[in-house]
């Protein structure tokens, strides 16, 4: 569980959309030959099973209407006066009249009501048939066809067809038999097949194959090996069961069959699955290249598509990573954006003007954050950093830097005397006269209250003693003035120079102030208005 979150929780936009996109494709593809192809398989099957019935039904009628018009042959010669009067050598003639010009019947012959068959040349050769299922019909007066039957003389697999021959009284008189080899059947069924492996069969009643609507030798030949297949069961049940079993030649097959009117014959049609399928396969096969390719494509399109959304979203990341190194004013090229949709578009603009804001208030930010907004002049916490920085990029550079801490002399009388207002106003103007100082070298800072920082960086004790006098006499010459009113104000100073050893902070420009604060002290104990230097 937790290894497959971990699964997609690694993939990229591009990769998700891919995936998506496949999935979505192949469901479509198999939503549709999943059931394609059972509804075509279904009516595949149905197809070949209408297919075989009219077949195997052509096939019956064809064979019915051949027996016949066998039987009425011999019909023609059992019902003839020569038969009825017994003129047996007028029938021969007539008989070899018809064999002259139709060669169909391998023989016809009269059989006497004794149920022997005699020569007229040798009277003494004949045969007896009376025996045979023929003879007996025609002894109960009734037509007769046979099923398959075996040539007493050639052993080869015959029909026979009977006719009795009756008297005036209608008495059984004997019979005329006619016999046609297989083959006749055969050059019949050659004209019946369909498909590539569509082949009917004609059985017997007990399942023996009789003959084949294709490579007849063999069914003729083997007509005494009786089919074990499926079909014959089915055809004994009468079931109608139209599933795929194993046919004739051994592969699968699906076959219909039918019985003849008198149950002597069951014609079989068969036709192999595999051409059954062969167009549903062939369908399948191109919807499923057809799927690939669609596949192909939306995976291209997805490709595309979340390259365009993923190249924005990339630019977008990489910004924001740049911003939250503090580089606060980075701007995302649109130039590099175009094919971006619209949204992703709006988005990175919002980000560059979002990042143009952002750096506008950071530097006001920063700005006010080391500036005193009493004084308009920089605050302690800008000394403390700046200050600090270049006092030691001086110190390092081998220049001498001192500090001066300077504070208004009794401010409080000044608050007490003209308001808080006026105080804050001394302040300013306080600043404002120190601010000429802070150029070059030196840096000045409001420290917080009435007190104020000077830093001079390339400045000993003794310059900035000098300059402190300087700054003393300057604010006692100019005091606040705004309308009648004018405050007179004075200033104590003290000054330190750098020292390599720390005395006091932990910081030189610590140390430094808190030496520059015993000297300021000593001036304000020493009667204020006055410098003095930290010893
Ligand atoms: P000294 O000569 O000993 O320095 O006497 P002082 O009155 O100047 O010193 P003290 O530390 O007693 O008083 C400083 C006064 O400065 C107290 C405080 O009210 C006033 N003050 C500090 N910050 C401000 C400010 O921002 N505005 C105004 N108006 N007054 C301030
Ligand atoms: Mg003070
Ligand atoms: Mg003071």
């Amino acid at each position: 569980m937790g290894q497959r979150n971990a699964f997609f929780a690694n993939q990229t936009l591009k990769m998700r959309f891919q995936l998506w996109f496949g999935i979505v494709i192949i469901a479509f593809a198999f939503s549709i030959i999943v059931p394609y192809y059972f509804i075509e398989k279904k009516d595949r099957i149905d197809e070949a099973e209408n297919q075989l019935k009219q077949v195997i039904s052509l096939q019956s009628l064809y064979i019915e209407r051949w027996n016949q018009e066998k039987i009425d042959v011999i019909k023609r010669f059992a019902l003839s006066d020569n038969a009825k009067f017994h003129r047996i050598g007028d029938l021969k003639r007539e008989i070899q009249n018809y064999e002259r010009v139709n060669s169909e019947f391998a023989m016809i012959s009269y059989v006497e009501k004794d149920g022997y068959i005699r020569s007229d040349t040798n009277p003494t050769n004949q045969m007896y048939v009376g025996d045979r299922d023929y003879f007996k019909y025609a002894e109960a007066k009734k037509n007769f066809i046979s099923g398959i039957i075996f040539s007493k003389e050639s052993g080869k697999p015959i029909i026979t067809f009977s006719v009795p021959v009756l008297g005036d009284q209608n008495e059984f008189r004997g019979a005329v038999v006619g016999i046609i080899r297989l083959e006749m059947l055969n050059s019949l069924m050659k004209q019946l097949s369909f498909g590539e492996t569509g082949e009917v069969f004609v059985l017997d009643s007990d399942g023996h194959v009789v003959t084949a609507s294709t490579d007849s030798s063999k069914s003729a030949n083997n007509v005494q090996s009786q089919m074990t297949s499926e079909i014959i069961q089915r055809a004994k049940a009468g079931s109608t069961a139209n599933y795929a079993y194993t046919g004739f030649h051994g592969d699968r097959v699906y076959g219909q069959y039918k019985w003849s009117a008198d149950k002597t014959w069951i014609v079989v049609g068969e036709v192999s699955q595999k051409e059954v399928f062969q167009r549903l396969n062939q369908l399948s096969i191109t919807i499923i290249i057809i799927s690939l390719v669609a596949l192909i494509l939306s995976v291209l399109a997805a490709i595309t598509i979340a390259s365009r959304i993923e190249k924005p979203i990339r630019y977008l990341l990489r910004a924001t990573k740049i911003i939250q190194n503090g580089n606060y004013d980075y701007q995302i090229n649109p130039d590099k954006i175009k094919t971006a949709p619209i949204e992703l578009r709006e988005l990175c603009s919002t980000f560059n003007l979002m990042s143009e804001r952002l750096k506008t208030n950071i530097t006001l930010l920063e700005h006010s954050a080391l500036v005193d907004q009493l004084t308009e002049i920089h605050n302690r916490r800008y000394m403390m950093l700046e200050g600090n920085d270049q006092l030691l990029a001086h110190i390092a550079a081998g220049h001498t830097c001192s500090t001066m801490m300077l504070d208004i002399d009794h401010f409080k009388k000044i608050n007490d005397t003209y308001g808080h207002l006026i105080g804050d106003r001394v302040l300013h103007h306080v600043a404002a006269l120190l601010k000429k100082y802070a150029r070059g070298d030196t840096l000045v800072a409001r420290y917080g209250g009435e007190e104020f920082i000077l830093l001079a960086l390339r400045r000993n004790a003794q310059d900035s003693v000098a300059l402190a006098e300087d700054i003393r006499e300057c604010l006692q010459n100019e005091p606040y003035v705004s309308g009648q009113l004018t405050v007179q104000l004075t200033a104590s100073i003290g000054v330190a120079e750098y020292s390599p050893t720390l005395e006091y902070g932990t910081m030189i420009l610590e140390d430094m102030v808190s030496r520059a604060d015993h000297a300021l002290y000593r001036a304000k104990s020493g009667g204020r208005n006055r410098v003095e230097l930290d010893r």
